[in-house]
């Protein structure tokens, strides 16, 4: 199920879309059928989800461009990364280029979770904007590999920073799947995830 794209009946319900709107909700499943939760009406099999992660260039807060990357690939981030890798040179004032690294960050998506590494020179920070109280501080990323989750920041230069948007992976939405439903469902029963 979680290996599908859903959609509702009804054309404007975008509940369990994952290519808009700004969030997916897993299916609800009654009696062997998933159902809108909203509409009650069986969900529409909509083919095979795409594994995909959108990433987000932002330049002093505001948007400059968006990437791609497909599960099983591995992808080299930086100034000028060569073959294969997104370059942002072009894409940012020259005068933020100072300390971007020609392959910054290394980033690699397997089985729906993807990886950073830090490639760079003068270091790479990360920071967490899922919390209920806002972006949380900038860590510095360490030679480790870490998790790169829904909601991370990766700042690369000052004022540049790549952020993963709100959309996640099939395996990301089943492990939150799984820890919601291990706590008890706030009073409207709601599953939705950002
Ligand atoms: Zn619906």
């Amino acid at each position: 199920m979680i290996g599908r794209n859903w959609r509702c009946e009804d054309r404007r319900c975008t509940l369990y879309d994952t290519r808009r709107g700004t969030a997916a909700l897993l299916p609800r499943v009654v009696g062997g059928v998933p159902r809108c939760q909203n509409h009650g009406g069986p969900l529409i099999d909509d083919g095979p989800r795409t594994a995909t992660v959108q990433l987000k260039l932002l330049v002093d807060g505001a948007l400059r461009a968006r990437f791609t990357l497909e599960d099983g690939s591995t992808v080299k981030v930086g100034r000028e990364p060569g073959d294969g890798g997104i370059a942002l040179v072009g894409l940012i004032p020259e005068q933020r280029t100072a300390g971007l690294s020609r392959t910054h960050v290394e980033l690699r998506v397997t089985g729906g979770i993807v990886h950073v590494r830090d490639r760079s020179t003068y270091g790479t920070h990360w920071r967490s904007t899922a919390g209920r109280s806002g972006p949380g501080p900038w860590h510095k990323l360490g030679a480790e590999e870490r998790q790169y989750r829904g909601g991370d920041e990766l700042q690369l230069a000052e004022a540049v920073v790549l952020a993963r948007s709100g959309r996640r992976f099939p395996m990301e939405l089943a492990q939150e799947w799984q820890r919601r439903r291990s706590s008890p469902p706030d009073a409207a029963g709601e599953t939705r995830m950002y």
